[in-house]
């Protein structure tokens, strides 16, 4: 029996694959369609409804309805049995459909004399195209071979939809979701706005024949391919070593999913239906995105997206197109990723205009290299990875966290005016560049910038920063294969002092682990990366690398005064190991007879509660001081940087933090040492003027910032903005933003 219905579904297929194949246009190849599925199924009707716009499904064809209704017959997502097919993703099977909740009479249709009706999901990977339904009279209920066979003939209608194979003289009628205007309300990763072409870090896999014709042979490809693909997550979770914990635990479902046999007996059964062994792996990832929309369960939704990336691989094994697919990028390209990890971020560099994720956080690293590269970035954009194309014209609003894929010229145009005004603004802050950030009240705070790439480096001169308050060095190594040679990295540093043209250049040591993973470093199996073994923990036990980036440093220093500042520092014994380590450099070279610098400047970044409250002597080791108030902010408030749900909740203006940051002011200044604030924070003008107001006298920050910075800190009288925070801090408000932004609002 089941031989039967597998021989009925591929001549089904067969049927449909010659219509398509025969001449003729858009309307006449559906109705054949309907034709075919309503006699194949022994069905009375059998109809397409397919998207006009997001919102709105039209019925396409039909074969037993009335023909005056085709064009004219609309539903609302979710409404009727139809919408809710449509809403949902998953199929309807009912044998009394008047009887089924939201069931909604379509007088036009003629509809009333049918009582069972099937529909199921018209769609793609994580695009809905439409509903393909079969009705009949008596009161049956579909078996479930024939639920399956009809979602079969759907997939191969949603993958020559999307080849264009429908297209014919009313290619309008048959809107696909790729071609409508569609914009996406995310939030800010980074500032700025960009008009360009979409890039897709991972494109889609295009099927270009669902339709298998020798069953075997396509299970024989799967097989092969499935095998390739066991063979590949095996030695790629050897390679990763996740040890012991949950991250092992995590890997092992990837690796139960990849060797799972129903999901290959799935697929074997798909294809027995008639499909390819392409279009039966899509088949059963469609299945699980749709399932993925709706389930909450975090555990579930991640368990679906190593499916879904499984699925993924498993295409590109199948059709042999790697993520190099040869496709040339775009002028003005604009990434579009689900997430994106610092490393990968670089490669890219600075070809592109503006970055797009599904995911991502604003206080991680990729969001960092972003604002490094200056190139503006919406995070949290859902769906758009499956909804984007490459070349697809999009515009990237990093201000507001939207983004309009595919616009009108209409939002285009309000678009464009935007951006002149920015550069307007832009020019403006130009003006400001040889001036000093001196308020009205006569104080004067230096303005620093952040760089970690050499192409950041003529930022010095155009931005007016007075140095490099961080320089993030880690940088280079992320962007290697390998650890670089002393040698590369002696000649990068002092190719960055040359061009940094006397202004002092303060180079933080590598802070790799937590998020920022080297390419060729054994990652650790830490269940808490971010306090975890990074930064200066890992200097300090692998002291050869350490070691080596301090003799560079101090090589390309010769003659001039070397910065030098250690990341992550929780004890001063820490401090004290590094400092000593340093020394011992300086001392070697000395040994060696080689030249050395003129003078050495040691500091830290006080990045965790705990060094705030070090011994004094501590403070009066150290020759400056940097807050890294990204780190800061995470340890203080026990907030993820990168989990958007927690960060968002606590905010630098809060009292609390105020107060800390004041503390570690005051205990800088009982020792002299000079200290500065480094985090994202002091890029931005509300909470600059904060800090200065509270103390802080060197700010480093992006260098597009250091205008708005400046023109704000000119504006305003810090002593008197000093004693309104202290007025509203004595009244007992838990959170200063209020206050000051009212304040500087009547400025
Ligand atoms: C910080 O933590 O504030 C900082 C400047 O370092 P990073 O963002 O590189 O961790
Ligand atoms: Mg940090």
């Amino acid at each position: 029996m089941a031989e039967r219905k597998d021989s009925d579904s591929r001549k089904l297929l067969g049927r449909l694959r010659e219509t398509l194949a025969a001449p003729g246009g858009g309307q006449d190849r559906l109705d054949q369609i309907t034709h075919h599925i309503a006699d194949s199924m022994g069905t009375q009707v059998c109809s397409i409804y397919l998207f006009r716009d997001p919102e709105t499904l039209e019925l396409c064809a039909t074969e037993g309805l009335k023909p005056e209704a085709v064009h004219q017959t609309r539903l609302r997502l979710g409404e009727g049995l139809v919408g809710r097919v449509a809403r949902s993703g998953r199929h309807v099977n009912t044998a009394n459909a008047p009887a089924e909740p939201g069931f909604r009479y379509m007088a036009e249709t003629g509809e009333e004399v049918y009582s069972s009706f099937l529909g199921v999901p018209i769609q793609r990977v994580g695009e809905k195209l439409g509903v393909l339904v079969v009705q009949s009279r008596d009161a049956r209920q579909f078996s479930e071979d024939e639920v399956y066979g009809l979602e079969v003939v759907a997939m191969v209608l949603a993958e020559m939809a999307e080849l264009g194979a429908f297209l014919g003289t009313q290619s309008d009628s048959l809107p696909s979701a790729h071609r409508f205007p569609t914009a996406y309300r995310g939030a800010t990763g980074q500032e700025g706005v960009a008009e360009g072409r979409v890039w897709l870090h991972e494109p889609r896999v295009v099927v270009t024949n669902p339709v298998g014709e020798d069953p075997l042979k396509e299970k024989a490809r799967l097989n092969e391919a499935v095998a390739m693909l066991r063979t590949t997550v095996d030695s790629l979770l050897a390679a990763t070593d996740m040890g012991r914990g949950d991250g092992a635990e995590v890997m092992e479902t990837y690796r139960m999913f990849a060797h799972s046999r129903s999901w290959l007996r799935r697929m074997e059964e798909t294809i027995d239906l008639g499909l390819s062994a392409e279009a039966a792996v899509e088949k059963e990832q469609s299945q699980a995105r749709a399932r993925l929309e709706s389930a909450a369960d975090p555990y579930l939704r991640d368990r679906l997206h190593d499916l879904d990336d499984l699925s993924n691989r498993l295409l590109r094994i199948l059709t042999g197109q790697g993520r190099d697919t040869g496709a040339e990028m775009p002028e003005n390209p604009i990434l579009i990723a689900r997430n994106i990890g610092p490393a990968e971020l670089l490669d890219y560099g600075r070809k592109l205009k503006g970055v797009v994720l599904e995911e991502g956080s604003v206080g991680s690293h990729a969001a960092i290299v972003a604002r490094a590269l200056a190139i503006p970035l919406v995070i949290h954009a859902e769906r758009i990875t499956s909804e984007a194309l490459n070349g697809d014209t999009i515009l990237v609003d990093g201000d507001m966290g939207i983004v309009h894929l595919r616009p009108e010229e209409s939002v285009a145009n309000a678009f464009r005016d935007k951006m002149a005004m920015q550069a307007e603004a832009q020019s403006r802050y130009a003006g400001l560049r040889d001036l000093p950030a001196t308020a009205k009240c006569g104080t004067t705070v230096a303005l620093y910038m952040n760089a970690g790439l050499m192409a950041d480096l003529p930022s010095l001169e155009s931005s007016g920063a007075e140095g490099v308050g961080l320089f993030r060095t880690e940088l280079q190594f992320l962007a290697r294969t390998r650890v670089p040679r002393r040698g590369e990295l002696a000649s990068l540093y002092s190719r960055v002092l040359e061009n940094a043209h006397g202004k002092p250049v303060m180079f933080r040591t590598l802070d790799i682990g937590s998020d920022k993973v080297l390419p060729y470093m054994k990652p650790q199996d830490e269940p808490n990366p971010a306090m975890g073994w990074r930064a200066i923990r890992v200097g300090l036990d692998k002291r050869g690398v350490l070691r080596m980036q301090l003799q560079a440093l101090i090589r390309a220093s010769v003659g001039q005064p070397l910065y030098v500042m250690f990341p992550f520092v929780t004890e001063m014994q820490e401090f004290e190991e590094a400092h000593r380590l340093l020394m011992e450099q300086i001392a070697r070279e000395q040994r060696l007879g080689h030249a050395t610098p003129s003078d050495v400047r040691v500091g830290a970044m006080l990045e965790t509660p705990s060094l705030a409250f070090a011994p004094k002597k501590f403070f009066e080791m150290c020759d400056f001081i940097s807050v890294g108030g990204n780190d800061l902010k995470q340890f203080f408030f026990a907030a993820d940087r990168e989990n958007e749900r927690v960060r968002r909740r606590y905010d630098t203006l809060a009292t609390s933090f105020i107060n800390l940051l004041e503390q570690i002011l005051q205990r800088c200044d009982d020792a002299r040492v000079p200290v500065s604030f480094c985090g994202e924070d002091a890029g931005r003008p509300i909470e600059a003027v904060t800090f200065a107001a509270l103390g802080f006298r060197r700010l480093s920050m992006r260098p597009a910032s250091i205008g708005p910075v400046k023109h704000l800190i000119r504006r305003v009288d810090l002593s008197e903005l000093k004693r309104v925070i202290d007025a509203a801090r004595d009244a007992g408000e838990v959170n200063l933003r209020r206050t000051i932004t009212d304040w500087l609002a009547r400025q």
